[in-house]
């Protein structure tokens, strides 16, 4: 098998003078971002034994975060990326679960006990070293961490051979990447869809626009599309939201190519939107990070006909090399046209979740009636006639704030934690715009909000804090005695 990651390293220096990245109004050539690889991998050989296989990174937006990953790919190595800002409990939980001893950092100042924090910037340079080395297509390429719901992240591991297959099923799509083209990178590194915002473009020579952190992100967004001439964007629904009020004033016909991943996108709004990028091929792609970045994929038609359930559209069939199956509760595989869980199989699957026996026992099934090994994704779906996919909703209490993924029980149990010994629920609403919004419903007499929200953060990413806090003398039950979760969010809607 070609190894795509090695052939991305080894070309960099043929691209010279082009534009690797746009950081902050700032651009940079390949040729430098070839010297920061060169450099850093020079100090893995000398400093990383061999039995150090998952290395953190300090996901920063920097050109020497992305140094990093490269240099680290091209010495056999995987990354770990952490979020500047994550809670120091946190980031030692992560460190812990992945056996991380070393961090590579572009340029902040990071101080973590128990780990080689190690400031990449500031290497001496060197000369250029051996070409990529040839690696076992099962070594890991990165290693995730997703919303768990035992208050404890879940380990992803992503090998070199499944994201070389996304790889492929990318190109099986049909898009021509090109040097020329502008690519949006809008995704904190934390998050799989960044792998391919950056990766892509990288391959193929072409120049990758990243969002800064502190940016207004829709309309940094807006800019780049506009005044940068993005030509190819994969982005979550929830920006369109964003952008929506300002529709009238977006054209953006320079974008060929918009993929749209992440959170259920709804018709209307991006047929709203396709007006405003009058030449874009329009995609809505399906994918949860344990099948590698996505792996279905439906495309949208301007003249109409478009294929939704409730408004949401369909998420189309699989790409190559993907195996779906729809699932019963109990995972045998059911018939075509029946209602279930979407399992998937084939060459982008995970290995398994890191370290995780227990978990894997139950979100992996080898239905009696099949040969295939299925990924429980948790998503209802339905395959109509044509093979295309519909998407239902989710089988359990996990959601979507901003495209992250986040399971209503990990910030119960840290918001339970705060507001002992009281009862807290979450619940997801919709705000104003449209968006998921995460609100925390306290049992009993109301307490300092403030208080509450700071002792979050201390906690879990920002993202995974409630937006909102409200107190309620008791929580309401459903007729199996479990909290009845859909009653607290219509409470919430009418005590808005
Ligand atoms: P993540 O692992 O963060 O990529 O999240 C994966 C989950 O996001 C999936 O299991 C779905 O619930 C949701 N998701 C991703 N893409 C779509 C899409 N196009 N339509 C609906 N839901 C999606």
């Amino acid at each position: 098998m070609e190894d795509r990651l090695n052939q991305c390293i080894d070309a960099l220096s043929k691209h010279g003078d082009r534009p690797a990245f746009h950081i902050r109004g700032t651009y940079h050539a390949y040729h430098e971002l070839d010297t920061a690889v060169q450099t850093v991998r020079a100090w893995i050989r000398g400093n990383v034994s061999s039995e150090e296989q998952v290395i953190g990174l300090w996901a920063e937006d920097h050109l020497w975060t992305y140094a990093c990953i490269l240099a680290l790919w091209a010495e056999g190595k995987a990354y770990t990326p952490i979020a500047p800002g994550t809670p120091v409990v946190r980031c030692n939980q992560l460190i812990t679960q992945a056996g991380i001893r070393t961090i590579l950092v572009a340029s902040e100042d990071v101080v973590l006990a128990g780990v080689n924090v190690v400031r990449t910037g500031q290497l001496p340079p060197t000369e250029k070293g051996p070409n990529a080395q040839r690696v076992a297509t099962d070594a890991l390429a990165y290693l995730l961490f997703t919303s768990g719901t035992t208050g404890q992240p879940k380990g992803v591991p992503i090998t070199r051979s499944a994201l070389n297959a996304f790889l492929d099923a990318f190109d099986a799509l049909g898009f021509t990447i090109r040097p020329e083209d502008q690519v949006l990178q809008m995704f904190e590194l934390t998050f799989d869809l960044s792998v391919m915002s950056y990766l892509v473009p990288l391959l193929y020579g072409a120049c990758v626009h990243t969002v800064p952190k502190d940016e207004i992100k829709y309309t940094y967004i807006h800019e780049l599309l506009e005044d940068h001439g993005i030509t190819v964007a994969l982005m979550v629904p929830s920006i369109l939201n964003y952008l929506r009020p300002y529709f009238e004033e977006i054209n953006c016909p320079a974008l060929r190519v918009n993929l749209f991943c992440g959170e259920a996108l709804p018709l209307d709004l991006v047929e709203a939107w396709s007006h405003r990028v009058p030449n874009a091929r329009i995609l809505n792609v399906y994918g949860p990070t344990e099948h590698t970045i996505f792996c279905t994929a439906y495309a949208f038609d301007r003249r109409g006909g478009n294929k939704a359930h409730n408004g949401v559209l369909s998420i189309g069939k699989p790409m190559y090399g993907t195996v779906i199956g729809i699932l019963d509760h109990d995972g045998t595989l059911l018939p075509d046209g029946s209602e279930g869980e979407l399992g998937l199989a084939g060459p982008q699957g995970t290995i398994g979740y890191w370290h995780d026996p227990e978990r894997n026992a139950t979100a992996f099934v080898k239905p009696t009636n099949s040969t295939e090994r299925y990924y429980r994704t948790g998503d209802r779906c339905v395959m109509d006639r044509d093979g295309d996919l519909l998407y239902l909703g989710r089988t359990d209490h996990q959601v979507k704030i901003q495209g992250f993924r986040v399971e209503l029980a990990e910030v119960e149990h840290h918001a339970r934690q705060v507001v002992s010994p009281r009862m807290a629920v979450a619940v997801a609403v919709r705000d104003p715009l449209g968006n998921m919004e995460l609100v925390l419903v306290v049992e009993g007499e109301p307490m300092d909000v403030p208080t509450i929200s700071r002792a979050l953060r201390t906690l879990v990413p920002t993202y995974m804090v409630p937006t909102r806090i409200r107190f309620r003398d008791d929580l309401p039950l459903n007729a199996n005695g479990k909290i009845d979760r859909p009653a607290l969010g219509e409470w919430i809607a009418m005590n808005t």
